[in-house]
């Protein structure tokens, strides 16, 4: 397992770290964690807040591993008295005495922040079980922006930040080059965009060969924990999934230039192609009140990297969100004629419909075009 330049209690950050808020069992809680701890996995977010069953089944898992692991839980932002109550019942499901890591959860604004810093907050409250021993470093957890994360890491307390960190969304890499600059660790959550980029992509791998990149899901890990002071934190619900993703995170990283590279390398071959939709948006708002953009994003993934993820997700999204039903479109003609491209917007969506809904049970697309608005 490649290490990052970050420690955290002692213990080195390694490129891969679990979040055990997806454990679905006890039984899954010991396995999982045996194929992290065996495949250098260091750090355990357990987010007791979302999953706090699971915290019993992580201490049960830690049994004779505990020393091996930075041991993370988090919580909101309640009164110092609270955090003090939710640190203590954290330690007695988890069956420990101190927990390495305790996250402020749940930041998204300055006043989130800004309140919790408030006297008698879950400042105080954190740093009083830190000061008792309690709890080692403490941390902040959300989706914040990047001038933001800067001044959580000036806030002088902060050791460990949490944030949305991935191929698809690099809009915080400032602040968390600015993080790991100042020695702070930082986990990347959902850095598979919650689970879009786990996939396979034979486009990717014969494009990026040179590189070793086998598939989407080994691009986006690597390129994440490729940055320095960065660990992958990812969700796992079986051994396997685990043992596979410490597998291709103990292939060496990039330099943080190369990774880059890898990344806008990426990003050109999705928009490779002339029916590449930019997401602008002028083509809305489609009369059948589809999420063109969203639409036209998904068959790009599918038709240009032929990622299986794009088609799960279709699927998903069609089945729950009127949005997505591709075959609600009555054939107007107007988003064809207002987008700046040409994209020819509903022979994407007949193809959509073709290529990623097979078996859904949609009706058969509109053949005509409506008379009074006329062709694409
Ligand atoms: S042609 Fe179809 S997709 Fe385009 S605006 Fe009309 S209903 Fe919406
Ligand atoms: S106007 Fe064209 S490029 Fe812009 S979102 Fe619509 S289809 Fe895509």
């Amino acid at each position: 397992m490649n290490l990052t330049s970050c420690r955290v209690a002692g213990k080195p950050l390694a490129a891969l770290s679990l979040s055990c808020a997806r454990l679905p069992s006890r039984q899954a809680a010991e396995e999982v964690i045996a194929a992290a701890v065996a495949g250098g996995v260091r750090y355990l977010d357990t987010t007791p807040g979302r999953h706090e069953a699971g915290e019993a089944w992580v201490g049960a898992a830690l049994a004779g591993c505990r020393e091996r692991v930075i041991l993370a839980a988090r919580g909101p932002a309640d009164g110092a008295d609270a955090v003090r109550a939710r640190i203590e019942a954290s330690l007695a499901r988890l069956a420990v005495a101190r927990l390495d890591v305790y996250q402020l959860g749940g930041v998204r604004t300055a006043e989130d922040f800004d309140r919790a810093q408030e006297p008698g907050g879950w400042l105080e409250g954190a740093q009083r079980a830190r000061d008792e021993g309690l709890v080692r470093h403490l941390g902040v957890s959300g989706d914040a922006e990047a001038p933001e994360l800067r001044r959580w890491v000036r806030s002088g307390w902060v050791d460990v930040i949490t944030v949305p960190f991935h191929l698809l969304d690099v809009s915080r890499l400032r602040g968390i080059r600015f993080a790991a600059e100042q020695g702070v660790a930082v986990l990347a959550a959902h850095p598979l965009a919650s689970g879009f980029l786990a996939s396979s992509s034979a486009v990717l791998a014969r494009d990026m060969a040179e590189f070793g990149v086998v598939s989407a899901t080994d691009l986006a890990l690597r390129y994440v924990s490729s940055h320095a002071g960065v660990s992958a934190l990812c969700g796992a619900s079986r051994a396997p999934e685990m043992a596979e993703s410490a597998a291709l995170l103990s292939r060496p990283l990039w330099p943080e230039a190369l990774a880059e590279t890898l990344r806008r390398r990426f990003d050109a071959l999705l928009q490779s192609g002339d029916e590449y939709c930019t997401g602008c948006g002028y083509c809305t708002p489609c009369t059948a009140a589809l999420d063109l953009p969203g639409l036209l994003r998904l068959r790009q993934f599918q038709a240009v990297l032929g990622m299986e993820s794009a088609r799960r997700e279709f699927r998903t999204k069609f089945a729950s969100d009127v949005h997505y039903q591709a075959d609600l479109c009555h054939n107007c003609g107007l988003c064809g004629r207002r987008c700046p491209r040409q994209i020819p917007v509903r022979s994407l969506l007949a193809e959509i419909m073709a290529t990623m809904g097979q078996g859904l049970g949609w009706a058969t697309p509109h053949a005509g075009q409506c008379p009074t608005v006329g062709a694409e």
